[in-house]
């Protein structure tokens, strides 16, 4: 089945203006701080009766990374001392366990995601440790859809077998462009040979699908240098790929000040740039299963999308619907079927509230039967 007839540029042009990203609705600036700690316990209450059993989704934020990416629009923030990755996963887990025993024990766990941050910043046996903890508080589905983000930089075999045995079966990792000057620009020193090497230590652990991610519109990025990191790309061969369009927005993540504005390209050519990976990414093979989103017509993500059963939640696509997502950590989002619910942003009011035994919830909002929510239930 041919997936575009063409793609029309002055179009795509017409419409490129900045709006919300959407991955939820209502979304994230709109939910209200009338809904706090007891409007999070009474919902997992109310939707954990002894009838339940819809599936979880688990989410868990691992915000630390190693350096900044200057382009990074992510919850995160950069140490070199373990101790407090330590010192927030004890947090974690102490959200668990104030969690856990309110779950009806009739579900159980089928999506599970790690994001960050870089959950693979973490030791191997870090890793291990609270990947030993989770299983041990949650019930898995043995089709779990198991998924965590790593980054290939300061990645050995080890962590990928600390994640494997943790229960994970997929992997997303940033690429974003192979070419060294865009690298240079955005301080995030890449070589190809270690993604090629996470690539192959996931496929020999037995990873069941590999995500790559791109973004277009970085500093120094045209057309033919992109062109060449689609072919690489291309020749990895994950079995998924997302191509982000850069959001320049140095007003909500000042540290993206370091990027010059004149060193972006244009709106013409980032343009030429996605329309020209939407081609070459469709010729090899791959099917563009919604927005940014590509993966091999053979992918269980594909099949979903033409079956007409792929949901997107907080975590993108997915083939599971209908289950409830508990978020963990700080700045970690939780959605049920009529509310959704964030946890405080900054690490050390999240650790402060967790230790002293109270939920970290600090914004939510609730939906009514026609999606426009009404904070006045609350
Ligand atoms: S590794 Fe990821 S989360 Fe960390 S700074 Fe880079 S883009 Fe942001």
């Amino acid at each position: 089945m041919k997936q575009f007839e063409s793609i029309d540029v002055g179009l795509l042009k017409k419409y490129s203006g900045q709006g919300p990203r959407y991955t939820s609705y209502p979304t994230t600036p709109v939910f209200s701080s009338s809904f706090g700690p007891k409007e999070y316990n009474d919902e997992i209450v109310a939707t954990n009766s002894n009838e339940s059993n819809a599936d979880l989704s688990l989410y868990f934020h691992f915000p630390y990374c190693d350096t900044l990416c200057y382009f990074c629009g992510c919850t995160m923030l950069v140490t070199h001392d373990h101790n407090n990755i330590v010192n927030y996963n004890k947090f974690l887990k102490r959200e668990i366990e104030l969690v856990a025993p309110l779950i009806s024990p009739n579900r159980k766990v089928s999506q599970l995601h790690w994001g960050g941050g870089t959950p693979s910043y973490q030791e191997p046996d870090e890793i291990r440790n609270i990947g030993s903890f989770i299983k041990d508080h949650f019930r898995f589905d043995t089709d779990i859809e198991a998924s965590v983000e790593i980054d290939p930089r300061g990645l050995t075999h080890e962590h990928m077998k600390a994640l494997r045995e943790s229960g994970f079966n997929r992997v997303s990792m940033g690429v974003q462009d192979f070419n060294e000057k865009v690298q240079e620009a955005v301080n995030r020193i890449q070589p190809e040979s270690i993604t090629r090497d996470a690539v192959n230590w996931s496929r020999d652990l037995g990873f069941s699908s590999v995500n790559l991610d791109l973004i277009y519109g970085l500093p120094y990025q045209t057309l033919k240098t992109f062109e060449e990191t689609v072919d690489k790309v291309i020749d990895i061969s994950p079995d998924r790929i997302a191509v982000f369009n850069y959001a320049h927005v140095p007003w909500l993540k000042p540290h993206q000040k370091v990027i010059k504005t004149e060193t972006l390209p244009t709106v013409e050519e980032k343009l030429e740039i996605f329309k020209m990976t939407i081609e070459k990414l469709v010729d090899a093979g791959y099917w563009n299963i919604g927005m940014d989103h590509f993966a091999k017509a053979t992918d269980e993500m594909t099949i979903a999308q033409k079956n007409k059963t792929m949901y997107r939640n907080f975590q993108g696509y997915s083939t599971k619907a209908g289950c409830d997502l508990y978020g963990f950590g700080m700045s970690a989002i939780g959605h049920f079927q009529n509310t959704y619910h964030q946890n405080i942003k900054t690490v050390n009011e999240y650790c402060k509230t967790i230790g002293a035994g109270n939920f970290a919830t600090t914004v939510g909002y609730r939906m009514t039967a026609d999606g426009d929510g009404d904070e006045t239930q609350h």
